[in-house]
C-alpha cells in the first residue's frame, strides 16, 4: 500500500499546478542530481520577434519574403509563428509542392520549379548550399533562406527569458543540483541564455538524437536526471530521463503524454518547487 504522505505530496503539488503521474516520482525528484532543460519554450517564452532581415541584393527581397511567409504558414513551430506575425496575410496565389518539415532543421519546398529552404544553417549544409554569411557573433536565432540552390539571406529573431527562470536556476544551485541546457537552437544563443541564467553547462546546435545521447551521457557520468522540455523533439529525452517533466500550457501533446510530471503554467520556478515537495514528502513518509 502507498504511505499516506505521498497523497499529501501529490495534493500539495497539484494545488501548485504540478501534476505527478505517480508517487514514485516524488522520491526520484527528492534525490535528483541533475536538472537538464530545453531552452525554447521551457526557459524562454518561445515567442520570437523578427529583429533584422538581410536579403542578398541579387534576389528580389519582397518576392523571397513572400515565399518564406507562405512556406512558414505550413508550420506551427515558434519560428514560423514569428515570421507569420511579422509579414501577416499569406499570399494564396503561391503554390508549394512537396513541402517537408525536417525536425531540428526547418522547412523545404518547391515553388516556381525552384527549391526553397527556410531553417538553420544545418539545413543548408544538408542540401549542400554554401553561404558566406558571418553570423557567428549574432546572439539572436538566425533563420537562413536558400532559393534555387543559392543562399538568399537570413532573418534574425529573438525570444525572451521567462521572468522566474533565473530564480529557478539559483534555487537548483542552492539545492546542489547540477543544471544543463540542451537546445536545437544556434550555439551562440544557447550560451548567451545559459550565461544569463547561470546554468552549469550548455550545448546548442543539437538534433533530437543528439539530445538523447547527451542525456545518456549525463546519466552515466553524473547520476540521475530530471529533464524538462516542451517540444515534440523533447519527447524522446523526457521518456529516457529518471523523471521526465513537460511544460503543460503551451507544450506539445507528445511531451505532455510522455512526461511523468506536468507543470501546468509553464513556470520554471515549479521545478525546484516539485523537488522540494518531493523532499518534504520523504520526511513525512520515512
Ligand atoms: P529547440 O530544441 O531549441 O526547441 P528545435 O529542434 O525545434 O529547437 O529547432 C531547432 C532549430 O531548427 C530552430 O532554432 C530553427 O533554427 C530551425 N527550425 C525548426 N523548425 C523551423 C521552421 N519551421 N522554420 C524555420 N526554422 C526552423
Ligand atoms: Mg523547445
Amino acid at each position: 500500500s502507498i504511505p499516506l504522505g505521498y497523497f499529501g505530496g501529490i495534493g500539495a503539488a497539484s494545488r501548485n499546478g504540478i501534476l505527478f503521474k505517480g508517487s514514485n516520482f516524488l522520491d526520484i525528484l527528492a534525490k535528483v542530481e541533475n536538472v537538464v532543460m530545453d531552452k525554447t519554450g521551457t526557459m524562454t517564452e518561445g515567442v520570437f520577434k523578427v529583429q533584422e532581415v538581410f536579403i542578398k541584393p541579387e534576389f528580389n527581397k519582397d518576392e523571397i519574403l513572400n515565399l518564406v511567409n507562405v512556406l512558414e504558414s505550413q508550420s506551427t513551430h515558434p519560428v514560423a509563428t514569428a515570421i507569420h506575425n511579422y509579414w501577416g496575410e499569406v499570399d494564396t496565389t503561391v503554390k508549394l509542392e512537396n513541402t517537408e518539415e525536417i525536425a531540428g532543421h526547418g522547412l523545404k519546398t518547391t515553388v516556381n520549379g525552384k527549391e526553397l529552404l527556410v531553417g538553420n544553417f544545418k539545413l543548408l549544409d544538408k542540401f549542400n548550399i554554401s553561404h558566406d554569411a558571418d553570423t557567428a557573433n549574432i546572439v539572436y536565432t538566425v533563420i537562413a533562406i536558400a532559393y534555387g540552390g543559392k543562399f538568399a539571406g537570413y532573418i534574425t529573431i529573438s525570444d525572451s527569458i521567462k521572468v522566474d527562470a533565473k530564480a529557478a536556476v539559483d534555487k537548483l544551485r542552492k539545492m546542489g543540483v547540477r543544471t544543463t541546457m540542451l537546445s536545437g537552437d544556434k550555439n551562440t544563443v544557447v550560451q548567451y541564455v545559459s550565461n544569463q541564467l547561470g546554468i552549469d553547462s550548455a550545448y546548442g546546435d543539437l538534433l533530437p538524437e543528439d539530445k538523447v545521447n547527451k542525456v545518456k551521457e549525463i546519466k552515466s557520468r553524473n547520476g540521475s536526471v530530471a529533464f524538462i522540455g516542451d517540444g515534440v523533439n523533447d519527447a524522446p529525452v523526457i521518456a529516457l530521463s529518471d523523471a521526465g517533466i513537460a511544460m503543460g500550457g503551451l507544450g506539445s501533446d507528445a511531451a505532455i503524454e510522455t512526461a511523468d510530471v506536468v507543470i501546468q503554467d509553464d513556470m520554471p520556478s515549479k521545478i525546484p518547487m516539485a523537488i522540494n515537495i518531493g523532499k518534504q514528502t520523504k520526511k513525512i513518509v520515512y
